[in-house]
C-alpha cells in the first residue's frame, strides 16, 4: 500500500536519518515529494511511503516513538485564474469535467469538488495556471 504523509521533526531528531531506518529496518520505500528545515533546524517533509500495511503501520509507530509528528497529507488542485490564459488545453484532457470551457463565452471554469486529482492538467498548462498544494490533516 502507499500513503501520502506530512512529517514534522522537531530539532533534537531533525539529523536522525529516519529515511534510512525506514528502509532498513521497516522495508519501508519512501519517496521524499518536499523537503525543508526552518532556521530553528526544525524539519518538514511530504512522503509517499510504500509497504506493507504492517510495516507501514509500524514505521510510522516508531517516528512517533521518536517524536516526529505524523498527518495525512491530502493534495489539492488549485487553478490560477489570473494566470490562466483561456487557451483551454486543460479542459480538453480533464477527465473528470472538473475543467471545462464555457460557451459561448468560450471561458474556462473550474469546479474543485468535481476534481479527481489527477494531475494532467498540471503537465497541460502551459501558463502554468494551475497547481498543486499540499493540505495537512490537521
Ligand atoms: S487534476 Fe485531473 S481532474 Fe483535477 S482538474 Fe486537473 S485534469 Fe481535471
Ligand atoms: S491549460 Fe492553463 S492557461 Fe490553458 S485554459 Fe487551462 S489553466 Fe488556463
Amino acid at each position: 500500500m502507499k500513503r501520502k504523509l506530512v512529517l514534522r521533526f522537531p530539532g533534537t531528531v531533525v539529523e536522525f536519518p529516519f529515511m534510512y531506518t525506514l528502509v532498513k529496518e521497516f522495508n519501508v520505500m519512501p519517496n521524499i515529494l518536499k523537503a525543508n528545515i526552518n532556521p530553528r533546524k526544525e524539519g518538514q517533509m511530504v512522503v509517499e511511503l510504500t509497504a506493507d500495511e504492517k510495516d507501514l503501520s509500524e514505521a510510522v509507530e516508531f517516528m512517533q516513538s521518536r517524536g516526529v509528528i505524523v498527518l495525512p497529507l491530502e493534495q489539492q488542485i488549485v487553478w490560477v485564474e489570473e494566470r490562466c490564459n483561456q487557451c483551454g488545453a486543460c479542459t480538453v484532457i480533464c477527465p473528470s469535467g472538473a475543467l471545462t470551457m464555457k460557451r459561448p463565452e468560450m471561458t474556462v471554469t473550474f469546479e474543485g469538488d468535481k476534481c479527481i486529482v489527477c494531475e494532467h492538467c498540471l503537465k497541460a498548462c502551459p501558463a502554468r495556471a494551475v497547481e498543486a498544494r499540499y493540505l495537512s490533516g490537521e
